[in-house]
């Protein structure tokens, strides 16, 4: 019986466990918090991060150990991989924590980013206003999610409210993109190097947090091979195992990458229902060096997020191509909560649902712009 070890509690880390019961798996899932919801399927560890006894205990009972939480600390990463397998490796998980160190990794692969700006201090931010211009966006380097450490800066007269939010920890200014759509690849590369993509996905944000998502994305024919030659070119430089996705921005049919997230990514929730196999399967089958499954879409998916709350659960059961998604949660403002996944053959029948399902839950405004992109 083969165990695998996730780093993180949450939501991901339950749809891991819930795909990695059919194939013979089990798991043992490492929390700080006893209500972590993946503890409702697999069995919890409650600890930190730092405390390595524990994660000693943690290291001797599992075959290999991965992440459902990209913040873990890299020092815990790497005297775990001195114990045990983990993948994706300690350097790729390093990597994608730091926004700059990221950024600066994407461009030396020769793909293009929004214009940015170390910031170390308050002069420094001042300068960096200067030489970007205005609308930007000031991150923290480290520890952003969801939104959250950003502040964006309309006018040079914004500098002292983004340093007063943000300043202290290093940070790193960005243009602010008037962007067209903005698409993600979520990618899988096997312990021996095969890489595949699930086709491209569409996203929209509602305040940072992922809202919809639409796959594969429209009118993409000439981007998508760029953005999986580029997501191939990272994960060798990485030598990466596991799931990955890239988010990037489309700007007058140029992409810009912003940012890497080193595991499962909610922009592929979707493949669950929509794809041959799932992003949770896959990630487990890489990185138990097991043959990868098929990638390819069943058809036409849209993913809608539950942020906060839920909605009403059973209209969404009522649809033949509706799939629901409880993550087992309470209710927080700003918390994913669930999704639900419609997903057909037929693009025109999905964009009925949503659109039936948009009414019936009162979330108009979330399906709209999936609407307009299936030209409804
Ligand atoms: P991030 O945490 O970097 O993924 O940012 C969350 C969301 O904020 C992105 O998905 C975009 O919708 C928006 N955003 C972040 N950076 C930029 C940027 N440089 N220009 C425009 N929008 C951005």
């Amino acid at each position: 019986m083969t165990t695998v070890g996730i780093l993180g509690g949450g939501q991901l880390a339950r749809m891991l466990a819930l795909a990695g019961a059919p194939l013979g798996l089990r798991f043992r899932v490492v929390d700080s918090v006893a209500d972590a919801c993946a503890s409702q399927v697999a069995p919890l560890l409650l600890a930190d991060y730092t405390d390595l006894d524990a994660l000693a205990g943690f290291a001797r009972e599992v075959e290999v150990a991965t992440f459902d939480f990209e913040n873990v600390p890299a020092q815990t990463a790497q005297w775990l991989a001195e114990r045990v397998k983990v993948f994706p490796n300690p350097r790729a998980l390093a990597l994608a924590q730091d926004r700059l160190a990221e950024k600066q990794l994407f461009r030396a692969l020769g793909m293009d980013t929004p214009a940015f700006e170390p910031v170390d201090s308050r002069a420094e931010l001042e300068q960096a206003v200067l030489r970007i211009g205005c609308p930007a966006i000031l991150k923290t380097r480290r520890l952003g999610y969801d939104g959250k450490g950003q502040f964006r800066l309309r006018a040079a007269a914004d500098v002292e409210p983004a340093w007063r939010a943000l300043g202290g920890p290093p940070l790193i200014l960005e243009a602010f993109v008037p962007f067209e759509r903005e698409v993600s690849v979520v990618a899988v590369r096997g312990r021996n190097g095969e890489f595949r993509t699930w086709p491209l996905t569409q996203n929209w944000h509602a305040e940072g947090i992922l809202s919809a998502s639409l796959a594969p994305a429209p009118r993409s024919d000439t981007i998508a091979p760029r953005a999986f030659e580029f997501a191939r070119q990272l994960a060798t430089e990485l030598d990466y195992v596991g799931v990955f996705a890239l988010e990037l921005f489309v700007r007058e049919g140029r992409l810009l990458a912003n940012e890497m997230a080193p595991r499962v990514h909610n922009s592929g929730h979707w493949t669950i229902e929509g794809a041959g196999v799932s992003q949770f399967e896959n990630h487990l089958r890489a990185v138990l060096g097991m043959p990868l499954g098929d990638t390819s879409a069943r058809g036409t998916a849209v993913m809608l997020n539950w942020v906060g709350e839920l909605p009403a659960r059973d209209p969404v059961l009522a649809e033949a191509d509706a799939h629901w998604h409880d993550y087992g949660k309470s209710p927080r403002a700003g918390r994913k909560v669930g999704h639900a996944t419609i997903c057909a053959p037929d693009s025109r029948q999905v964009a009925a649902t949503l659109e039936r399902l948009g009414r019936a839950l009162q979330r108009e405004a979330q399906v709209a712009p999936v609407l307009a992109a299936l030209g409804r």
